[in-house]
This record gives C-alpha cells, sequence and structure tokens, in this order.
C-alpha cells in the first residue's frame, strides 16, 4: 500500500480537499484502486455537532457518519462510498486512545502523546486502506501548515516516511498570491515559508500544488523547486477553475499521473479519463440555462457562507443540469421577505425551478410555506429536501387536506395537527438531552410505489436504485416495489395518523420504509403538477458528477422544459 498526504500552506481555504480527491481521480484513472482519508483537527469527535454557516455542511456518510464536506468531494471525484474509517479528527483519534487506556488496552505502561497519538493516527490510516484494499491511500491533513493543531499529523506522516520511504509522498497544496495592476505577478515567498516550517518538523514536500488565479509559468516552478529543494517537476499548476471537475485534467496536463507512480514505483499503466474528458466538453458547450432559485431562511452574508453551507446541493444540481446539456444559474431567496410582503411571491415566477433545502428551527418557515403554495398552484418545479419536503407536507395538509393550522412539532408543539412529528424513539432521547443521538443518520431503504414519479426517475437510473448498503438486512426480493438506499439526517417524520387524509386530498407517498411506517417521498400526481416532490432523505448525498442522481435529474428536465415554455 503506498499513501499520499496533502497539506496545505498558506492559507486554509484554497481547495486542498478538492486538489486531494483530483489526485485519487488521476491516479484511479490509471487502474489503481484508492482510497481517501479525511483528518480534521478539532477536537470535536465528529462535525455532527457543528454550526453549518460556520463550518460547511455536515456531510452524511452511508454509516451515519457526520463529517467534513470534503468527504462529499472524495465521494464524488472518486465514485465510492466512504464510511467511518475514512475520518478522523483530534478528538477521535485521542478517544480512541483514552478508551483503551481505561480498558487497560496498553499493558499498564505510559501512554504518551508523541508517539502513541501518531502511531493511532497510522493505525487508523492503514485500517482504512485495508479495508477499501487500496494500493493509493490519499490522507488531507485539514488546516495549514505552521498551525498547532496538525502538528501530531505531521509527525504521523514523518513516522511513516521514516519507516517505508519509497511508499509515503507528501504534497502540499499552498497558495501563490498575485501583485501588480494586472494580478499577474505571482508571488512564490508564502509557499516557500510553507515548506520552511514542513522542514521544521522533518518533513520535505515531494510535490507542490501552486494554487493561484494562473497557471504557474515555468519560472514561478523552478524558482520554487530550487528555493525548496524540489526535484525538477515536482512544482503542478493548480489555477483557479470554471468547473472543478477540470482539476484532474489541469493536473494531468503537468503529467501528474506519471510523476506519481514513478516516485511509488508503480507500473504506468494507460490513463482513462474519457467520461471526465466528455464532462469538461458539456460544461463548456452547454447552452441551456437552468434558473433554479434555492429558498431557505436568511442565508448569511457572502457567497462563501451560502456555497460551503450548501455545497452537496449545489454540486447534486450542477451534475443534473451537465446531464441535460444545461448550466445552472443559482438564486438564494431569503423565506422572511415572503412573510413581510407576501406580493413578493409573483417574483418567484421567473424562476426555472426552486428547491428548498434541510434545515432546522423556525425562522422563515412561514415564508418557505408560501412558496411552497406558490410553486404548487402556479406549476413551477419544486424539489424539497427533507425540511422541504416535511414543509411540503404541512402547506399540503393545512391548503388542500383542510387541516387548518397543521403544522410540524419542531415549531409548534401545541399545533392540533402535527402531521409532522417526532418519533417516540427520538423523544426519548431528545429528553436525555442526546442531541448527537437524537437524529436518524445515514442509509436506509425505501421501497417505490409503482408508476409514481420518483419510481419512474429511478428506474431510469437502474444502477443507483440499487441498494448498495441495506441496514434492517431486508432482502430486495422480499419486497414488492422498487428498493432505494438514501442518506438521512433528521429528527422530524410525517406523523403516520395523517397519511390517511393527506391520501385522499390527492397527495402521494410514493415512497415508504419497508415496514411502511415512515414517508420517505412526498408528490403530487404528473396530472397535477409538472414536478412537485420531496424527500425526507437526502438525495444530494449520492449525486456523482457521471451519475447524477435520478430525482435531481427529473427536477433539472422539468425546470429546463419550463422556461423553455
Ligand atoms: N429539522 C428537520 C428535522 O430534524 C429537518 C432536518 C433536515 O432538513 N436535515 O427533521
Amino acid at each position: 500500500m503506498k499513501y499520499i498526504f496533502v497539506a496545505g500552506g498558506v492559507m486554509s481555504s484554497v481547495g486542498k480537499g478538492v486538489a486531494a480527491a483530483s489526485i485519487g481521480k488521476v491516479l484511479q484513472a490509471r487502474g489503481l484502486a484508492v482510497t481517501a482519508i479525511k483528518i480534521d483537527p478539532y477536537v470535536n469527535v465528529d462535525a455532527g455537532t457543528m454550526n453549518p454557516t460556520e463550518h460547511g455542511e455536515v456531510y452524511v456518510l452511508d454509516d451515519g457518519t457526520e463529517c467534513d464536506q470534503d468527504m462529499g468531494n472524495y465521494e464524488r471525484f472518486l465514485d465510492l462510498d466512504f464510511s467511518r474509517a475514512n475520518y478522523m479528527t483530534t478528538g477521535s483519534v485521542y478517544l480512541e486512545v483514552i478508551t483503551r487506556e481505561r480498558n487497560l488496552g496498553f499493558g499498564g505502561r505510559c501512554v504518551h502523546v508523541v508517539p502513541d497519538i501518531p502511531l493511532e493516527v497510522i493505525k487508523k490510516i492503514n485500517l482504512a486502506g485495508k479495508k477499501k484494499q487500496a494500493d493509493v491511500v490519499i490522507i488531507e491533513i485539514g488546516g495549514t501548515i505552521g498551525d498547532y493543531q496538525n502538528v501530531l499529523f505531521l509527525e504521523a506522516v514523518r513516522l511513516l516516511k521514516f519507516k517505508k520511504p519509497e511508499d509515503v509522498l507528501l504534497a502540499l497544496v499552498s497558495y501563490i498570491p498575485s501583485l501588480g495592476s494586472g494580478g499577474n505577478e505571482l508571488k512564490t515567498k508564502p509557499t516557500q515559508h510553507a515548506v520552511r516550517s514542513l522542514n521544521s518538523v522533518g518533513l520535505r514536500p515531494d510535490f507542490v500544488f501552486g494554487r493561484a488565479a494562473v497557471p504557474l509559468d515555468e519560472k514561478r516552478k523552478e524558482k520554487l523547486e530550487f528555493m525548496c529543494g524540489l526535484e525538477k517537476g515536482s512544482v503542478i499548476s493548480a489555477p483557479d477553475v470554471q468547473n472543478i471537475y477540470q482539476i484532474p485534467l489541469n493536473f494531468e496536463k503537468d503529467e501528474l499521473g506519471s510523476k506519481i507512480l514513478k516516485k511509488l514505483g508503480l507500473r504506468s499503466r494507460v490513463t482513462d479519463l474519457t467520461g471526465w474528458r466528455k464532462l469538461e466538453r458539456t460544461v463548456r458547450t452547454a447552452s441551456r440555462t437552468a434558473d433554479i432559485a434555492i429558498v431557505g431562511k436568511y442565508f448569511g452574508t457572502g457567497n462563501f457562507v451560502l456555497t460551503d453551507s450548501y455545497i452537496s446541493v449545489l454540486e447534486a444540481i450542477k451534475h443534473a443540469c451537465y446531464a441535460n446539456a444545461a448550466l445552472p444559474k443559482f438564486s438564494w431567496v431569503d423565506s422572511e421577505q415572503f412573510e413581510k410582503d407576501p406580493k413578493k411571491l409573483r417574483e418567484l415566477a421567473r424562476y426555472s425551478g426552486i428547491v428548498v433545502p434541510g434545515g432546522f428551527g423556525s425562522r422563515g418557515v412561514e415564508g418557505i410555506i408560501r412558496v411552497v403554495e406558490y410553486a404548487r398552484k402556479h406549476k413551477i418545479p419544486y424539489l424539497g429536501l427533507c425540511y422541504g419536503m416535511q414543509l411540503a407536507v404541512v402547506e399540503f395538509a393545512r391548503h388542500v387536506a383542510g387541516l387548518k393550522s397543521a403544522h410540524t412539532t419542531e415549531i409548534d408543539s401545541e399545533t392540533p395537527h402535527p402531521v409532522i412529528d417526532i418519533l417516540p424513539e427520538q423523544r426519548e432521547k431528545l429528553a436525555r438531552k442526546d442531541y448527537g443521538g437524537s437524529m436518524r443518520l445515514g442509509a436506509y431503504p425505501a421501497v417505490l410505489q409503482a408508476k409514481s414519479i420518483a419510481h419512474m426517475a429511478y428506474s431510469k437510473n437502474k444502477k443507483d436504485a440499487q441498494s448498495k448498503s441495506l441496514k434492517h438486512g431486508n432482502k430486495p426480493s422480499a419486497l414488492s416495489g422498487m428498493l432505494i438506499s438514501e442518506r438521512h439526517r433528521h429528527r422530524y417524520e410525517v406523523n403516520p395518523d395523517y397519511i390517511e387524509k393527506i391520501e385522499k386530498a390527492g397527495g402521494v407517498f410514493s415512497g415508504r420504509s419497508p415496514d411502511r411506517r415512515l414517508m420517505e417521498i412526498f408528490e403530487l400526481p404528473r396530472s397535477k403538477h409538472p414536478f412537485f416532490l420531496g424527500t425526507q432523505f437526502h438525495p444530494e448525498f449520492k449525486s456523482r458528477p457521471l451519475s447524477p442522481h435520478p430525482l435531481f435529474v427529473e427536477f433539472i428536465k422539468a425546470s429546463i422544459k419550463k422556461r423553455a415554455g
């Protein structure tokens, strides 16, 4: 097994995760089995308790692990499903070591920060690699070189490199700022300092990825190589891109694949990035646009916060657009404005489609319900994800099923019609203040109703419809309908007591848990609406650039049709 560590230089948010994922893709395209690990240097055991507006989206894996959004990049780029083994934080490593110490797992000896913590890190990396029978494990170390927090992880790199020098590479993804009126005077000095910081912990990078606005010229590459004592050809250009899926192709322009194989002593194989080249062409030549409104409570300030909190939703929409030879245009619509001024709802008519993503709490909820009503009545394609599905059910209950003041008990515990309510088992955990454990997390199966929009969408893409990880031991053959598996992260559910009433009024629960207790998909029939569908799960976590999620594909198809019409 070979190891490639990826660390960041100069500053954060330069796309280290995407670079790490792209390195993996380049190697995968050479026929190598690749897996990826993200290390986050914070003390939180996982990302479950973190605020997405501060730290970005909480990404969920099949096994329910709540982790950093970079895991989403890995799954999307590598088209693999990962597990807890692929994610590590300072907190999780310490928790494991301390738990073992309490259980006499160290045979009475003194346990030290060094080397016991780095050794535990290496152990976890090896386990993850073995689990996927990987030829190469890519390990991204969060944070930036020079931070105190990631020193123990860098020590793990040093130890592993010391033990297996031929098997371990270290890549530094570093920011190269530009100065001058045209912004094209690239400055390498901050990166030289980052390399020097690495030197001070006994490390030398094998590759430096120069993240800059433009591709690095030969002079800049040579300067970095000379000043940092790097081998010729070790500096790889990582310029800004319009579309992140171009990055593996860009890296190959600098012959990254061959260079890595050579350094690791692996046999060179032919590169197959055909699908990715085709995708790049599609994005370049797409002539249609899907104007998508993302509606929710106040989204925060600045684009950075918005895109990071909903990254999987945005990527899933992009994938579905590419599959429809279109490009998305995103608008962030604050739902609170419709509470103050319902006339503003008319402005929604110009969008091709409306998405209400997942969320928590009461802010802007009445505004969202008005938006759902507007989309339903004016036949604007609507896709509700988790909260977006629950609020669609509330809207339908109130305005179509005649259940006035129906609500979710997340907002109104006294509502006369709790159409969305907490499950008894979750309620117990919440009463114990076990917030971490009170959510339904990870992959669960659902059965689709024949002839529904959901069924039609999934059957067009049989591969995705095959359930990959079934938690409850249900065999597809034991069930009549089509079985899917999707990822969840929520506390509340459609209340079974109201299903009959809602269905009588024309709403369709087209996806249910195999025991039929939990409602997974709510939709309106095609005869009533071009596309109106909500999912209790988060389909965005399973969309991949070359195999977009079927529900997003159908939503975008309907959106483009509306725009054309
Ligand atoms: N707040 C809702 C719940 O907990 C929806 C969660 C979500 O959208 N992820 O059930």
